[in-house]
């Protein structure tokens, strides 16, 4: 049984079409505890984060739940309120909507079925979270994520972690397309919420680069949809000197593909 206060993953496997990604993943994850996945490209990271969020794109078998309740029987916006979030890999452009709008929209659907907040009200709360992260109010007026740069991205991926204040946050390689000021910023950010709010955290990435600031207290490579190591941040550290051919060893990657597809899905 899942213990009450984790998030508890459990033999996941996905599928697209009959095509198996993920092979039986398991992994529990406690408030506070940071813990990174990091693996080759292709070895299945995003898809771990789109089946646990409940992207209907993917059909998902084995079991997660979280502090107790069943998340694969829940809807995307069940599973954001039970209060799992992901930062997106490649968050998407939305022209024409708002950064506040998009904001406020999101963090009303949170509250359901309380009701929704006034504008006045959303307004308060969303600029003392963007006061916190040092953002300039100028970006509520812009819109979603459209020709944003790399950073603005990822700052406005954190602004609403910090607005729905979840109890787990999954990061897609939150690392992709940021120089090494933008990582810097956004991982100071990102633990200074982590450390206040005690959420348990999940980084996915390729590159140990960003555990220097992110401290994992656990690390688990994920090759071919499985999760063949565990340990502390030693790994990471032996997976930036070595690279992942050693780790990875005989089972191999994805053939080729290392390096490439950074920015990929
Ligand atoms: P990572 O994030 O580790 O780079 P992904 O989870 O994006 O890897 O992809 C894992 C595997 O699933 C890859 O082999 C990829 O080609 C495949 N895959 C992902 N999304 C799709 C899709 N929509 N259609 C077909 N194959 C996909
Ligand atoms: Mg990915």
């Amino acid at each position: 049984m899942a213990k009450k206060s984790e998030l508890s993953i459990r033999a996941l496997r996905t599928f697209i079409g009959d095509k198996p990604i993920l092979r039986g993943v398991s992994l529990q994850i406690r408030p506070g505890e940071i813990h990174a996945v990091m693996g080759p490209n292709g070895s299945g990271k995003s898809t771990l984060c789109h089946a646990l969020v409940g992207d209907p794109n993917f059909k998902v078998e084995g079991g997660a739940s979280l502090d107790g309740k069943d998340l694969l029987g829940l809807d995307i916006n069940e599973r954001s309120r039970a209060g799992l979030f992901l930062s997106f890999q490649t968050p998407p452009a939305v022209p024409g909507v708002s950064v506040a709008n998009y904001l406020r929209t999101i963090y009303n659907a949170a509250r359901a079925p309380a009701a929704p907040i006034s504008i006045a009200e959303f307004e308060k709360i969303v600029k003392q979270e963007m006061a916190a992260l040092r953002m300039d109010e100028a970006f509520l007026d812009r819109y979603l994520n459209d020709g944003f740069s790399g950073g603005e991205k990822k700052r406005c991926e954190t602004l609403q972690m910090a607005l729905l204040q979840p109890r787990y946050v999954l990061l897609d390689e939150i690392d992709s397309g940021l120089d090494v000021d933008a990582l810097k910023i956004i991982s100071h950010d990102i633990m200074r919420l982590q450390k206040e709010r005690k959420f348990g955290l999940l980084v996915i990435t390729h590159y140990a680069r960003i555990l220097q600031y992110l401290k994992p207290d656990y690390v688990h490579v994920l090759n071919r949809g499985r999760i063949i190591q565990s340990g502390t941040a030693a790994l990471a550290a032996r997976i930036e000197k070595e690279g992942y051919d050693k780790i990875v060893g005989k089972e191999g990657g994805e053939g080729g593909m290392a390096g490439l597809d950074e920015e990929g899905a």
